[in-house]
This record gives structure tokens, C-alpha cells and sequence, in this order.
């Protein structure tokens, strides 16, 4: 069993902590907001378009770019699995007009429920009002946990970055991970130079 941190208790930070804890591993959650789950709350309007019912070949045929990237995900957790889940963890769904696939509820807020009543069974704790300043390194590549910003170092084997994007910053999507990894620790020039760009 590892010790995991997952940075961000958005819906990537969520489900990597369902897989991570079902996987056996002892995992924490670390989110800078005071709940989970804030950008999933303005989701759908308000109702979370959670998946989409189409066949799963379809669906690829309408990935714009490079659908050969999703496959891995998309056949090991797909639309049937991912309607299951929700309906095992109080999030009953239905399918809408387009194949477009809603809680029962039509409440997003139900949606995270899911997600975190699974993780407080799997006795997964989430940190809130917590900010990860920085991912700490032993050695290149080899993590060893995070640093808080308020100095606190929290020891890990494994780091999972779910921190969201750069949009709708009032959810907590501010860009951290794009500068999170300590990165002259293990970092060519090259991608220096390529985060640089992203940012
Ligand atoms: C208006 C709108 C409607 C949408 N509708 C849909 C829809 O119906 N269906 C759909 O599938 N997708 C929808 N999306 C897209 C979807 O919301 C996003 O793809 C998804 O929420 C991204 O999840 P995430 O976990 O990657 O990131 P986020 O939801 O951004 O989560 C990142 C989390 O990390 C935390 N965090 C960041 N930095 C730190 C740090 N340093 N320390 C600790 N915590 C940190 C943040 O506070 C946040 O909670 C919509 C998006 C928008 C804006």
C-alpha cells in the first residue's frame, strides 16, 4: 500500500481518489477551497452532464483530435461503468435528449455527493482550506510529498496533480498545476521551455 496525495478535490481529484483508494492505497485529498467539487456545482446549468450514452465507438468518431489518447480511460471506465457508479452511490441518472446522460436529480451537487460519500466509505479524508505550495522531491523523479502554504510538509509515495485548469477561477481552476512540480528538480531544458508556453 502507498501513500497517495491527490491535489484537488475537483472531479479529476475525486475520481483519481476513488480509483487510487479502491487500488488499496491510503489516500488524503488536499483542496484549497472549503468544498468539493465548485466548478461540478456549474456544471450542465447547474444539472452535470456526467457522460454522454452513445456507442463507444461513436463517441471516438467525434474527438476532434488524436481520440487514440482516450482509449485507455474510455474502455476501462466507460459509459455504462461511470452510470453505475453514480447509481451505486446515491446519484441515480437518466439519458435526455442527444444521448446526454443527468442525475435523476437534475442537481449537480448530487454528482460530488457521489464522489465524496464513496470516498468518506473508503475512509479517504479531504483537507480543505488547504493549499498545496509545492511537490518535494528526495531525488529526481522520486517524489516525497508536498509542502502547504503554510509550511507544513505532508510525506507521500505518490502525487497525483488534479488541480484543474485556468478557467472560472472563483471555482479554484487558478493554474497551479502549471507551476506546482518543482521543476528544476527534474525538468530537461526542454520542458522548461514548454511549460513556459503553457503558461
Ligand atoms: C460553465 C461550465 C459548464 C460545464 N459543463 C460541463 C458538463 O455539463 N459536463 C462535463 O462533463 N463538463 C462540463 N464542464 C467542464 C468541467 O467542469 C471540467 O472539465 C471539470 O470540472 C474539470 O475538473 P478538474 O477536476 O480537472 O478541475 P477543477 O474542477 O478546476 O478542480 C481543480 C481543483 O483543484 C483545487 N486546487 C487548485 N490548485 C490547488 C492547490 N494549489 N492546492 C489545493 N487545491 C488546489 C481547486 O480549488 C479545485 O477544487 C463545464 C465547465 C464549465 C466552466
Amino acid at each position: 500500500m502507498s501513500r497517495v496525495i491527490v491535489i484537488g478535490a475537483g472531479a479529476a481529484g475525486l475520481m483519481a481518489a476513488v480509483a487510487a483508494s479502491d487500488m488499496g492505497h491510503k489516500v488524503t485529498v488536499i483542496e484549497k477551497n472549503e468544498k468539493a467539487g465548485k466548478k461540478i456545482f456549474i456544471t450542465g446549468k447547474g444539472r452535470c452532464n456526467l457522460t454522454n450514452d452513445c456507442d463507444t465507438n461513436d463517441f471516438f468518431d467525434h474527438v476532434a483530435r488524436n481520440p487514440k489518447f482516450l482509449y485507455s480511460s474510455i474502455y476501462s471506465f466507460d459509459h455504462d461503468m461511470v452510470k453505475a457508479f453514480f447509481g451505486e452511490n446515491g446519484c441515480p441518472v437518466k439519458t435526455e435528449r442527444g444521448e446526454r446522460v443527468f442525475p435523476v436529480s437534475d442537481h449537480a451537487y448530487d454528482v460530488t455527493g457521489a464522489l465524496t460519500s464513496h470516498l468518506r466509505k473508503a475512509h479517504v479524508g479531504i483537507q480543505f482550506n488547504t493549499k498545496v505550495q509545492a511537490i518535494l522531491f528526495d531525488k529526481p523523479k522520486q517524489v516525497r510529498g508536498v509542502r502547504l502554504d503554510d509550511g507544513r510538509e505532508l510525506p507521500s509515495d505518490a502525487v497525483i496533480v488534479c488541480t484543474g485548469g485556468l478557467s472560472y477561477k472563483s471555482t479554484g481552476s487558478t493554474g497551479d498545476g502549471f507551476v506546482l512540480p518543482k521543476l528544476q528538480d527534474w525538468m530537461s531544458p526542454l520542458h522548461h521551455r514548454h511549460l513556459f508556453l503553457l503558461k
